[in-house]
């Protein structure tokens, strides 16, 4: 398997990458859109933090209102699935890679190309779906 050092196992820095690839201009409440006053709610499923909005109480995490919503895979795995999608790998081949079931990632794989195609170079726009 090419794993490339641009893809790692270091979870924290893969939520990272995935932040900035979801929410180029900051993590906002996907309610009230409101970019300050989030604090943290839960810390269970770490480095993904779920946040509470002072301002409406929506209780929200980076991946909420995204392609993302949902899925409990980790970063890291999430990073390689997007990847390798961009680099029109297989299912078979990215679920043999990950150790997973085919059928599962490729339920994702759907919503991931229906709601946010890819572009024509190579790389993965993944953009939150929050009204504007
Ligand atoms: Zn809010």
């Amino acid at each position: 398997m090419d794993v490339s050092p641009a893809v790692t196992q270091d979870e924290p820095t893969c939520y990272q990458q995935l932040l900035e690839l979801l929410h180029p201009e900051g993590l906002g409440c996907p309610e009230c859109l409101a970019r300050a006053g989030l604090y943290i709610h839960r810390r269970r499923r770490a480095p993904v933090l779920d946040y509470r909005c002072s301002h409406c109480g929506r209780v929200f995490n980076a991946w909420t209102g995204t392609p993302l919503q949902g899925t409990h895979r980790r970063p890291s795995e999430i990073l390689l699935i997007l990847r390798g999608i961009a680099q029109r790998q297989s299912t078979a081949q990215l679920a043999r890679d990950l150790g997973c079931q085919r059928a599962a990632l490729l339920q994702l794989r759907h919503r991931l190309e229906r709601e946010r195609p890819i572009n024509g170079d190579g790389e993965y726009a993944l953009r939150s779906t929050q009204r504007a």
